[in-house]
């Protein structure tokens, strides 16, 4: 496999999503995933000069699709989703454990995370000096998507999955929801220095007006109450605030989930 750079930009849209676009350094064949709106796509690919290869998409919701049909009619491109028919527009499907390799070199590995729709995909390339992970509304930055479609034992299993990815892993997640998934984990957890930390660095990040996305898959290890339902810390708050015993990290996150869900 070859060694590629990828070059990832965030596109803002509606409230607090982000679209991304990716291409190899000095490529201008580019991808967008999970184009909610068409617009904004268009406008950040005519300032770079880039042209739309393809697009990818991680699950059915409209925010994450709602663009497509537009970006379509003006550009041929394959749409890359989940095989099942969740997306009509999906020209080709992938699964699970596919390898999706695209024009320009870039090759992804599709993983299946079920939890917030059953549907859902993510995508990783390890072939950039640092790994690239699109994971849509599965894990974000300090929290996890909610459980629309899937039950907390899928969403344990697919988070698990995720952060067994290297730690130095780029996360690129679909909301900008940071601060709010970290007042959250401080009350899970207000012990833990590394969140305490993290707060002070993504706060000052918001208040030059700047993503707080990607983060790393490490720094989720060290600070996100969804990676760390195995650890004693969090199954004690998560017992505290449910008044239930908890035994397995399924059953935590399912609790810490439902705390959230009402914080
Ligand atoms: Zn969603």
């Amino acid at each position: 496999m070859s060694t590629i750079t990828l070059n990832v930009i965030p596109v803002p849209a509606f409230r607090d999503n982000y679209l991304w676009l990716f291409h190899q350094t000095g490529d201008k064949r580019a991808y967008v995933v999970d184009p909610g709106d068409a617009e904004p796509v268009e406008k950040a690919l005519a300032e770079r000069g880039l042209s739309l290869a393809g697009i990818l998409v991680t699950h059915h919701h409209p925010d994450h699709i709602g663009g497509i049909d537009r970006l379509l009619s003006r550009h041929q491109v394959p749409v890359y989703g989940p095989s099942g028919g969740s997306v009509p527009q999906v020209s080709d499907p992938v699964n699970d454990g596919d390898t999706l390799t695209l024009d320009n070199g870039a090759s992804f590995t599709v993983i299946a995370v079920p939890g917030h729709t059953l549907d859902h995909l993510a995508y990783f390339c390890d072939q950039s000096p640092v790994p690239v992970l699109f994971c849509g509304d599965t894990l974000f930055a300090g929290g996890c998507g909610r459980l629309f479609e899937g039950k907390p034992a899928q969403m344990y299993r697919s988070l698990s999955r995720l952060a067994a990815l290297p730690d130095d892993t780029e996360v690129y997640c679909a909301h900008e929801y940071t601060m709010a998934n970290l007042a959250f984990a401080r009350a899970v957890e207000g012990d833990n220095s590394a969140l305490a930390d993290r707060i002070t660095r993504e706060q000052a990040k918001r208040d030059r007006q700047q993503p707080t996305v990607p983060s790393t898959i490490g720094l989720e290890k060290s600070t996100n109450p969804f990676l760390r339902c195995d650890l004693e810390s969090v199954k004690k708050a998560a017992q505290a605030h449910s008044g239930e015993a908890l035994s397995s990290g399924e059953e935590v996150l399912a609790a810490v989930r439902s705390w959230k869900d009402n914080f």
